[in-house]
């Protein structure tokens, strides 16, 4: 036996086993996930689809998108699981890694019958809470120092609805308090949902200067540096780009243009420069959500030469955002992730005439005749409004203040309305102002693929099918009844014109976004498998290791993550 140690074989293997273990802590760091960063930067495109990435992936250059698909991990085939496609939920969506029925927000504006019967309420205002340091021209009636001809009637806002912690909220909590929190958009609900309860702050900009504001919710007045920002002439500059200088629609006009992307940036390095972001030991967090690529989208369509032009100018100024982060903070210090709220559907009117069975449903036509069959049904010779107004699809919210007066009960009032819509909603076709499909192709016509009421979703009474699981997570309520109505894919809402387009639907177009990541503990290449973006706040919580997200459902998306140092050995 002892003769054996000398044969050449196994001593060679003895060497090599020295020399190995010799190397391999050398080795391992390159290797390994090397601890947690000094910040995380998420990048929310509003209204960005997930093939938009790959159509035109030629076009790219320099460290923009480059960044995710050359030496980031990218999730190609990234899918909402929910049919309420709208932008409040996709952004509580990201930031809490739940869904509808996690997180409490199925969509933008919202009947909350327990604060009124006369207005919809939006996904965060607070009338609680103040906005803050307004410019003069914009302060509302219903605050101090507001202007003579001030007409608007501005609240504050909170993540008073969100029912679910962020990923933000458990960095602040797991580190009590040290990590520093922040969202940034054009849009409040955009800026305060991803970012969460705890946030530090978030900002976002009084819609006709462009200057940025921010709630009594976060602080008092604007950090120094914020108000640097507002008083540097850099909105007019934005203005100027964007050829509407002196405009005080900065929403509508420059929001809609990649100058508003670059002024969100700009934003954001204010920001990062003034909080001293990844100084502060552990980690810190940043979600900026960029506007301008939606409000173009709705206007354009995904196909347009605007859209075109809004993602390789956004490219440029992502490669210029991040090699500004690789010379301050240091992109070994930092981990990136980029994904968006939502997609989009294409303009109908294009799609229709390749063939595809578009179709517009005028939502006032529909309440209308809705409301004389329920009359005559429930009021006889009355003139009953059964409806709140401001059709918002998925969602029809019915008045139960009306029906409880008829000593109609939720579960008739519901199954009645659901009874009446497929008919109600066929009634609209053919639509011969339409576009015409070509030769041999049906005309569009809107047509109902599922109506579900909300005891059916509150129940769990749905099929046991994708469709089922999609509706179940769209599940939220705010005191009021309602039924979702689901159109057939490639047809939307209107008021009878063609133009523009939207999203609200479970159909792939509207719940395809991108996915990717970039940063030390993730392995580059492109990943096929079908994931979805309540995976973000789960892998960025596992890594970082903190709670989850107190009501996340997301997976670790452990087929992109480097081995940790303790797994190697
Ligand atoms: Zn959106």
């Amino acid at each position: 036996m002892c003769l054996r140690a000398f044969h050449p074989k196994p001593l060679l293997a003895f060497f090599s086993a020295v020399l190995l273990a010799l190397l391999l802590p050398l080795m391992a760091p390159a290797q390994a996930y090397v601890g947690k960063p000094k910040l995380i930067v998420v990048v929310v495109i509003d209204q960005f689809r997930g093939d938009y990435l790959q159509r035109d992936r030629a076009e790219f250059k320099g460290r923009g998108f480059r960044l995710f698909l050359d030496q980031g991990a990218n999730f190609s085939d990234c899918y909402y699981d929910y049919a309420n496609t709208k932008t409040a939920p996709g952004h509580a969506t990201i930031g809490t890694g739940a869904y509808s029925d996690g997180h409490g927000i199925e969509t933008n504006e919202f009947w909350d019958a327990s604060r009124s019967f006369e207005h919809k309420v939006s996904s965060v205002e607070d009338e609680r809470y103040q906005l803050v340091d307004l410019p003069a021209a914009s302060i509302p009636a219903n605050q101090p120092g507001a202007p003579d001809d001030a007409l608007k009637y501005v609240i504050g806002s909170s993540p008073r609805n969100l029912r679910a912690t962020t990923f933000g909220d458990e960095l602040r909590l797991g580190t009590q308090g040290r990590a520093r929190v922040f969202g940034i958009s054009l849009k409040d609900r955009a800026a305060i949902l991803p970012a969460g309860q705890a946030a530090n702050g978030a900002f976002w900009i009084d819609t006709a200067s462009g200057q940025f504001t921010t709630s009594t919710y976060y602080m008092e007045h604007l950090p120094e540096w914020a108000s640097a920002f507002n008083a540097s002439g850099r909105v007019n500059e934005a203005a100027r780009e964007a050829k509407v200088e002196g405009t005080t629609q900065f929403f509508e006009l420059v929001g809609r243009t990649p100058a508003a992307n670059r002024y969100e940036l700009d934003f954001a390095r204010a920001l990062i420069n003034g909080e001293k972001l990844g100084q502060n030991g552990v980690t810190d967090l940043l979600v900026v959500s960029l506007s301008p690529n939606d409000i173009q989208g709705h206007q354009f369509g995904p196909d347009s030469d605007s859209e075109e032009e809004m993602i390789l100018s956004l490219d440029r100024d992502l490669d210029s955002f991040y090699s500004w982060l690789d010379k301050t903070v240091g992109l070994k210090n930092v981990w990136l992730a980029l994904t968006a709220d939502h997609g989009i559907a294409p303009i109908p009117a294009e799609a229709a005439k390749l063939g595809i069975h578009s179709g517009i449903l005028n939502t006032k036509i529909l309440y209308a005749k809705l409301n004389t069959e329920l009359n005559s049904r429930f009021s006889p010779g009355k003139k009953t409004e059964y409806l709140l107004a401001g059709a918002d699809l998925p969602y029809i919210v019915l008045d139960k203040r009306a029906f409880e007066k008829a000593g109609i009960s939720e579960v008739v009032a519901e199954e009645a309305l659901a009874a009446l819509l497929p008919a109600d909603v066929a009634a609209q076709a053919p639509q011969p102002d339409g576009p015409l499909p070509l030769q041999h192709r049906l005309a569009p016509a809107p047509q109902v693929a599922g109506v579900y009421t909300r005891l059916q979703l509150a129940h769990g009474q749905l099929p046991p099918s994708e469709m089922g699981r999609v509706l179940a997570h769209s599940y939220a309520e705010h005191g009021n009844w309602y039924v979702m109505l689901l159109l057939d894919a490639y047809q939307m809402a209107g008021s009878g014109g063609w133009e523009g387009t939207t999203h609200f639907s479970p159909w792939s177009y509207d719940r395809h976004v991108p996915l990717a990541f970039y940063g030390a503990p993730f392995v580059p290449g492109e990943y096929h498998e079908r994931v979805a973006p309540v995976d973000l706040a789960a892998t960025l919580a596992s890594l970082a290791g903190v709670n989850q997200p107190s009501a996340a459902v997301g997976r670790v998306l452990t087929e992109a993550l480097k081995p940790t140092h303790a797994e190697q050995q």
